[in-house]
């Protein structure tokens, strides 16, 4: 690797986020420059299928037209504008209206952030503000689940739930943590799904009593757990803690930022799990990946609870630069229209049974514990002993070596504890859907060979 080259440049000047620095110093970074399809390539010259649409969010490829021209077209009108001071641009009043309707509420409101961690974050002001101002000051606590991953705020990372945020002396007072609803991995020995499902509901009861209904702000989750290792709910879990949180009066927010859009088949994944959020955050592929944006999606129950306090306040202090740009909203706009309306979310419904066909094959391998997943999002799990789920060392790093094996192969999909992920673009064809799963069950058997 000469002092010169793309890779030592990046290493020198550039910090990478969530990397194995030792692992990349002895690979080299690979510099990205452009993309054809679901494919990118290197300044190298080398190929990759992303198996894992950049980062959940590039569901339409890395070079579609009609997103480019999008953009291209909206920089052209009106290149830049705030949405402070009742003022907003066009698009951003077009994005909001499009948002609510394909929401699954009837009414609602839209606030826009340049990212899902920023999203959640202002998820959590929304509601500290809003039982401020309804004269429940002491409402503050936030719960979610371990394995959870919502952002890296300092907010979004208290509320993610994963032994990393230590190093920050994180997650700040009161962002609780419930059990993660992994059946596979957290279910008891005899315990049925459903005895797991009801323990889980139980403990979210039990959690609420201790603590006070009055001093909790909210619940949020992601309908399947993204990073966390694609983990979908167990059973009925969502049916049975909904009407808990119901019960005493605390807000279901779905943290659908991965979900949203198409990946698990439905265009939320609230809806293919079948409950009913009271707010919706979204992100990533919004705008499939051309722009940064999120947004918090309010029910009508939240949205007119906020104008109420906002007119009480007189203002709702909070707010970005450059939330809902017209640059942004113009992309979502068409991104929205592309996934629903040019055949990729069909995709996703006509190819996930073959999608979770080939992974089930590839499966067999004895040294994978557990296929999860749904739609186009799944994850297969190494273990060293299947009968026992015990995993391998981790002193062996296996999912970073299946990666790396992977990338080397030019296929790249992403190591998640002792996992790895495939979260492909809704526009893979069937060949390159094959492309996947031979690169795949090469490099598991290539690294199962030399570790177990
Ligand atoms: C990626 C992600 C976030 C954070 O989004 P950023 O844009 O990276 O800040 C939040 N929630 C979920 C479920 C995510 O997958």
């Amino acid at each position: 690797m000469g002092n010169n080259s793309w890779e030592a440049r990046a290493d020198e000047y550039s910090l990478y986020g969530f990397t194995d620095l030792p692992s990349v110093h002895e690979r080299g970074a690979v510099v990205v420059t452009h993309g054809e399809g679901p494919y990118v390539f290197d300044t190298k010259g080398r190929k990759y299928l992303d198996s894992n649409s950049g980062l959940w969010n590039m569901v339409a490829g890395f070079d579609h037209p009609g997103l480019i021209k999008a953009a291209q077209d909206q920089y052209a009108r009106f290149p830049g504008y705030h949405a402070f001071f009742g003022r907003m641009s066009d698009q951003t009043v077009l994005l909001s209206e499009k948002l609510v309707e394909v929401s699954p509420f009837d009414r609602g409101r839209v606030f826009y952030t340049n990212s899902g961690s920023e999203a959640n974050d202002t998820m959590v002001k929304i509601l500290w503000f809003l039982h401020q101002a309804e004269g429940k000051p002491q409402k503050r606590k936030i719960l979610t689940r371990q394995n959870a991953y919502h952002g890296v705020t300092a907010v979004s990372a208290s509320m993610t739930g994963k032994p990393y945020n230590s190093v920050f002396g994180l997650p700040l007072p009161g962002f609780l943590h419930l059990s993660c609803p992994h059946y596979w991995r957290n279910g008891k020995p005899g315990e049925t799904e459903e005895q797991f499902t009801a323990r889980m509901a139980a403990e979210l009861e039990a959690t609420i009593i201790k603590e006070g209904a009055d001093t909790i702000a909210g619940f949020f989750a992601e309908p399947v757990m993204g990073a966390g290792g694609v983990i979908p709910p167990s059973k009925g879990y969502f049916q049975a803690v909904a009407p808990i949180l119901k019960k005493y009066g605390i807000p279901f927010i779905a943290d659908e930022v991965i979900c949203g859009f198409g990946r698990t088949g439905n265009t939320w994944g609230s809806q293919t799990y079948d409950f009913m959020p009271d707010a919706i955050i979204s992100s990533k592929n919004i705008t499939a990946g051309f722009f940064p944006m999120g947004a918090v999606i309010l029910g009508p129950e939240l949205a007119d609870r906020v104008q109420a306090a906002s007119e009480a306040i007189e203002e709702f202090p909070h707010g970005f630069t450059a939330s809902g740009h017209p640059v942004g909203c113009a992309i979502a706009l068409k991104a929205i229209d592309v996934v629903m309306n040019e055949g990729l979310a069909d995709n996703v419904v006509r190819l996930a049974p073959r999608l979770e066909a080939g992974l089930a094959e590839i499966a067999k391998n004895p040294n994978i514990g557990e296929l999860r997943g749904v739609g186009y999002m799944w994850a297969l799990e190494a273990v060293a002993d299947r009968a026992t789920k015990t995993p391998f060392a981790s002193t062996l790093s296996v999912s970073e070596r299946i990666a790396n094996t992977c990338t080397d192969l030019g296929l790249i999909c992403r190591p998640l504890g002792q996992s790895v992920v495939l979260c492909p673009p809704f526009i893979l064809t069937e060949g390159q859907m094959d492309e996947m799963f031979e690169k795949l069950d090469k490099a598991l058997k290539k690294v199962f060979a030399e570790v177990a």
